[in-house]
């Protein structure tokens, strides 16, 4: 445990993982940042976490945020995975260009990883050259912060801090480091690289301590990691569930971005989909479309495999029977997805039990063969219920088809009022997205403070955000692609 203390805050940082996985935890240090400037800081998940925003913003605070100044004892360090990257297996990936500092105590008396991204070269950065981008990290930023919002597991923003470096792209961009809070940050991709090492026993104190963190009723099993296997697959359909039902496009699938605590995590290419279309991608170099919208159930269930792979040897002593559990565990996956999916639709429809399956595929038809924008079609239907059906119809050029389908929706009795809970008004819409960090990038934060404004409130209706509810104009393009940012 470490601990720094300047007046008047004090954080406390424990390096409890590295204590117990020092195999996974290799001591770095951060890279000094030349004149760092706090460009978005969550005063709220500050004071969840028990640090005084106001030292926050203070030089020395912002000298914690880009991993510069830490508490006496408290070594930061890169941590190891390795990870399937579009399906092909990398040993050794790991922070290339984070740093885990430690945990903090929330709130709610679990701990959380406190993780900085951008914050300098490691021993794991390959060509990288360990540095973000300001755009990246604010683009993270709000995008987890949104999902926050939209009630979605996630790790958290805490903040972005230019660093005054500059970072060679395709053209010379202002770099930054975002202060990342976390469940924790155990990947699939951490246990395929402790299965790999070969230690059995390094594996299983991984395991013990993802049990111990996020799945404790493991614990009390009669196979403990069977039962965490079984615990991350129920998450991980609950979750992807959840990114399907607001049109989220995660992007990058990777084993390694995925978490064992069920939060989404890595925020690169991801995007929301506007029009609906299960073949919607939005990665410049997902060209086979591996991790389109529609796809994103099937790459959740190929990476628990993944998981249960490296966790065999925890299963059984007998490997024909380890296989067979495994399978049978895995089999949960699409049951989980199905119901967190088919609640999750119901309410979206109003509906106070599962709406019948043809009644949800012919809207899904009807969406995508009038591309219909995801968001604005549920949130609009919430006045349809009330009688008003016109804001909902009107987003579709076959009308007999649209009114046919709202009559036999309206037979369920829909409820307008609970709609609107479900049903965000505001989502970081991808050219609204663009156009924040393009004015950040150049200094002006108020369209990002505008746009943090309306999504991190996105249920609530608010007059004079008319716009932040609309699509992309149709000259934002149907070409729009977004990047990885390394
Ligand atoms: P990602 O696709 O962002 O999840 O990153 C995949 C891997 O590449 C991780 O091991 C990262 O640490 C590493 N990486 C990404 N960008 C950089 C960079 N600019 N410098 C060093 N390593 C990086
Ligand atoms: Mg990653």
């Amino acid at each position: 445990m470490g601990r720094v203390s300047i007046a008047p805050a004090t954080v406390t940082l424990s390096d409890h993982f590295a204590r117990t996985l020092p195999e996974l935890a290799l001591a770095w240090q951060a890279e000094h940042a030349p004149a760092p400037n706090l460009l978005a800081l969550n005063e709220r998940l500050a004071a969840e976490l028990g640090l005084d925003a106001a030292w926050l913003r203070s030089p020395d605070g912002l000298r914690l945020l880009v991993g510069e100044h830490v508490p006496d004892g408290v070594t930061p360090v890169a941590q190891a995975y390795a990870g399937h990257q579009f399906g092909h297996y990398a040993p050794r990936l790991g922070d290339g260009r984070a740093l885990l500092l430690g945990e903090v105590a929330h709130a709610d008396g679990s701990s959380r990883d406190l993780h900085l991204k951008g914050s300098g070269r490691t021993p794991f950065a390959r060509g990288g050259d360990g540095l973000a981008a300001v755009g990246p990290m604010l683009r993270e930023y709000v995008v987890s912060e949104a999902m926050n919002a939209l009630g979605i597991p996630t790790t958290r923003s805490l903040a972005v801090v230019a660093t005054g470096r500059p970072v060679r792209r395709e053209t010379v961009l202002p770099g930054a480091v975002l202060a990342r809070v976390a469940s924790s940050h155990l990947r699939v991709g951490s246990f395929q690289y402790a299965r790999a090492t070969g230690d059995v026993d390094l594996l299983r104190r991984l395991a013990d301590h993802a049990i111990d963190r996020h799945h404790p009723a493991a614990a009390d099993a009669a196979n403990r990691y069977l039962a965490l296997f079984e615990a991350v697959v129920a998450a991980q359909a609950s979750l992807v569930a959840r990114w399907m039902l607001v049109g989220f496009v995660h992007g990058v699938m990777n084993t390694d971005n995925t978490t064992i605590s069920g939060e989404t995590i890595d925020y690169g290419p991801c995007a929301f989909m506007e029009a609906f279309d299960p073949a919607t991608v939005y990665s410049s170099i997902d060209h086979a479309g591996r991790y389109a919208y529609g796809n994103q159930p099937r790459v959740a269930e190929w990476n628990l495999a993944r998981l249960a792979e490296a966790l065999l040897p925890l299963f059984s002593d007998d490997e024909e029977q380890g296989v067979a559990q495994a399978v049978e565990a895995l089999g949960a996956f699409r049951g989980r997805y199905n119901d967190t999916w088919s609640a999750g639709m119901a309410a979206k429809l109003g509906l106070d039990r599962p709406a019948p399956a043809p009644l949800v595929d012919d809207l899904l038809t009807l969406l995508q063969d009038n591309h219909v924008d995801h968001t604005s079609f549920f949130r609009r239907l919430g006045a349809a219920a009330d009688g008003d059906t016109e804001p909902a119809r009107e987003l579709f050029l076959d009308l007999a088809g649209i009114d046919a389908w709202l009559a036999r929706w309206r037979a369920h009795g829909p409820d307008a009022a609970a709609m609107r809970l479900v049903n965000p008004a505001y989502i970081p819409r991808n050219h609204l997205v663009e156009e924040a960090l393009a004015a950040a990038t150049t200094g002006d934060l108020a369209p990002l403070e505008r746009l943090l404004d309306a999504v991190t409130a996105p249920y609530d209706e608010r007059p004079g955000l008319d716009r932040y509810a609309e699509p992309a104009p149709a000259d934002f393009g149907a070409a729009y692609q977004t990047f990885c940012g390394t």
